[in-house]
């Protein structure tokens, strides 16, 4: 018998979690982001559900041409674009659109002698302060490209730090969005401004005669069902459905007295005589270590809670009183770490997240290379 450790990756999900993206950015074409191997997930696993998207947005050559090696022939657009000169050659023959975010690309560009005219987004910099043109150098970064035989369309693109929370005075985009509006009020070109949170949150916002949603929006962690802007919302609260199951199943039960101790470090005490579970499950399958006692788990269905430090392998979960009523938990029932039970319960990632001091996205793209999925 294999470790009963499984991830599921859920078809349906994926399909219901891109028409509502669709459906909140009607007028807009969506880049369907697979970056991280789908965060997580598995490209090839999730590219039948995505095929709707108008494109697929990613960051390496090598999950690009694993696209084109699934036959679709659609828009592809590199998010950082080329890491060096040479890169530009593959981004041609893929027929790759790309991101231009520094100097350094344009050189590239300038000397690449190509057969495809490229197709790229010119980054601003409107505040995240990690990729792109800050506004006064935009221009001049246009005008170079616009130059250039070598390419054919100039599409502008931008990222919000803040589309999650409003961080930044009422809604955490207003900043960035001024300074994107101000730089590129006269630029020709599409627009691609909006992440899963502000595509939920904002997209009918105003962006100059148009909408924030713009030509384009880029989803990504709404797709695989996790609320990009929780605890605020949650995703239900957001009609989403968790794409991604990680379960596994007992495989010891332990009954512990008061004042006896779980698991290395003893962190947890138990209050009373308790059953403890053992479940299949451990930081070496991606769940995360700072994962403390209380962390959320459903055992047959039923919500209970991780006790003590998770384990490379293992971990602990509250199993209920020594005298609880009710059939006992046995060797081999079901504990889903988060996503649908097999008894209809949910646990969304992003209480796990939370509860282990991080984000979704993180568990999502964590899931170790030994844990074996199945789609259904
Ligand atoms: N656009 C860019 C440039 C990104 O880096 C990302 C992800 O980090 C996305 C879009 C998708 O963001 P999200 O997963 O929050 O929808």
């Amino acid at each position: 018998m294999p470790r009963p450790i499984l991830a599921t990756v859920h078809l349906g999900a994926l399909r219901h979690n891109l028409d509502r993206l669709q459906r909140a950015a009607p007028d807009s074409r969506l880049w369907a982001v697979v970056k991280a191997n789908a965060y997580g997930h598995g490209l090839e696993r999730v590219f039948p559900a995505l095929r709707a998207a108008d494109g697929f947005a990613l960051l390496d050559l090598a999950e690009a041409e694993r696209l084109r090696a699934l036959d679709w022939r659609g828009p592809i657009l590199l998010l950082e674009g080329c890491f060096e000169a040479r890169d530009l050659e593959l981004c041609s023959r893929l027929n790759l659109w790309h991101v231009v975010h520094c100097e350094e690309q344009i050189d590239w560009l300038a000397a690449h002698k190509t057969h495809q005219p490229h197709r790229v987004f010119l980054k601003m910099n409107s505040g995240m302060n990690r990729l792109g043109f800050r506004p006064a150098a935009l221009r001049a970064a246009w005008a170079r490209l616009n130059a250039l035989p070598q390419v054919e369309e100039i599409s502008l693109i931008t990222h919000f730090s803040d589309a999650d929370s409003p961080r930044f005075g009422a809604d955490g985009i207003a900043h960035q969005l001024e300074a994107f509006a101000a730089a590129t009020r006269d630029l020709p070109g599409e627009r691609s401004l909006c992440n899963s949170a502000a595509t939920l949150r904002h997209a009918g916002r105003a962006l100059g005669s148009g909408q924030l949603a713009a030509d384009w929006v880029r989803g990504g962690i709404a797709l695989y069902g996790s609320a990009p802007d929780h605890p605020e919302h949650r995703s239900a609260d957001w009609e989403l459905q968790p794409a991604m199951t990680l379960a596994s199943r007992l495989i010891a039960v332990q009954q512990v007295e008061a004042g006896e101790s779980v698991g290395y470090g003893s962190t947890f005490v138990a209050p009373a005589a308790m059953r403890i579970g053992i479940v299949a499950c451990g930081y070496a399958d991606g769940y995360p270590r700072h994962a403390g006692s209380g962390t959320p788990v459903l055992v047959r269905g039923m919500r209970s809670r991780l006790v003590g430090r998770v384990s490379m392998d293992m971990l602990a979960v509250e199993l209920g009183p020594a005298e609880a009523d009710g059939p006992p938990c046995r060797i081999g029932d079901e504990v889903v770490l988060w996503g649908r039970s097999q008894h209809g319960s949910l646990l969304p990632v992003d209480e796990v997240a939370q509860a282990a001091g991080t984000i979704a996205y993180e568990l999502l793209c964590a899931v170790a290379a030994r844990v074996p999925f199945a789609i259904d």
